[in-house]
């Protein structure tokens, strides 16, 4: 049997259409457009052209796009200085910092000097504090107005969006990371899911994924998670950006699991469109909270 298909490239351009009108709306309401200011020191190349696709897809969407792109020499004073001028600034609703940041940065200082309030894309302490905090679904929140990392908002859109029944059920998600796996196990434990998160320390990794009713790669390895470390009729949400021979694939291995699973990202086309969708929301939200 083969999976359904988690279409995300086709959710990306529904949820597009349903930004881009919002936006529209912010603008005739407040005469201005939303706007994300991104600051990079050096030229990692995978910034460069993270950086480039935001540009296209805000200006696409008549959202006002900024970057701040200064040396790999910026010492930590300067980079701050910067994020703290833009914190400031009435202007800039939201802000990002590519990572890596140069060598001898420390990124949490950096981190620490965005407004929480335009932290777009939930790196700042009180954010990720925050979320940590939240009440689970249906209770209600004593936690409200942060934000979330782009790319596990995305994952969990495309649970939603194919309305995956996730309360009570065994979601496992690999890796560990401040950007993608760790709010993406918060996130599916505000869903009432019971979360296991699984890293390179692991004992006996395919045991543990196969209890998975919900698993979720974000590791970076190619093809790490094999059709056999599936349970049948689980539903996979693969984060995993790799190239292998100039060719995308996941972190799970699409031919094999595709037979196993019930439905399942693919790569590309699944986890990857909904970052930037979910990016314009984050923004959307940062400037609503900013009204002034
Ligand atoms: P990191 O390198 O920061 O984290 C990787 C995680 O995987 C770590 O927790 C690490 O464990 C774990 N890991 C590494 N090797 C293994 C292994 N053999 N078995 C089990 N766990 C392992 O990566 P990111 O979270 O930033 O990114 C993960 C993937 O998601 C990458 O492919 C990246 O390109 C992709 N990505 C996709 C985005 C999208 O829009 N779809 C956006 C951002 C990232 P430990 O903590 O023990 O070291």
């Amino acid at each position: 049997m083969s999976a359904l298909i988690l279409d995300g490239k086709e959710l990306a351009k529904t949820m597009k259409e349903e930004v881009l009108a919002a936006v529209a709306e912010f603008k005739a309401a407040h005469g201005y457009a939303p706007s994300v200011a991104i600051v990079r020191a050096g030229e990692d190349p995978a910034s460069v052209s993270y950086a480039n696709a935001i540009r296209k897809t805000f200006e696409g969407a008549g959202m006002g796009f900024a970057l701040h792109a200064l040396p790999e020499s910026a010492s930590q004073e300067e980079i701050v200085r910067v994020v703290a001028g833009l914190s400031a600034d009435p202007n800039v609703h939201g802000i990002m910092v590519q990572e890596p940041l140069p060598k001898g940065i420390d990124e949490a200082v950096v981190k620490e000097a965005i407004a929480p309030q335009k932290d777009v894309d939930g790196v700042h302490p009180v954010n990720t504090g925050r979320l940590a905090q939240v009440a689970p679904a249906g209770r209600p929140a004593g936690v409200l107005d942060f934000f979330v990392p782009a790319t596990p908002a995305g994952g969990m859109e495309i649970l939603k969006r194919y309305k995956v029944e996730l309360a009570g059920k065994h979601a496992v998600v690999v890796g560990r990371s401040n950007i993608v796996g760790k709010p993406m196990a918060l996130l599916l434990l505000r869903e009432n899911a019971t979360v296991t998160l699984a890293h390179s320390r692991t004992a006996d990794l395919a045991g543990v994924c196969r209890q998975a009713d919900i698993l979720c790669a974000a590791v970076g390895k190619a093809g790490l998670i094999k059709g056999d470390w599936i349970k049948p009729g689980a539903v996979v949400i693969d984060f995993g950006v790799n190239f292998v021979e100039g060719k995308m694939v996941g972190d799970v291995d699409f031919a094999s699991a595709v037979e196993v699973a019930g439905a399942i990202t693919p790569v590309p086309g699944g986890t990857g469109p909904m970052t930037n969708i979910m990016l314009m929301l984050n923004v959307l939200q940062a400037a609503r909270l900013l009204v002034r």
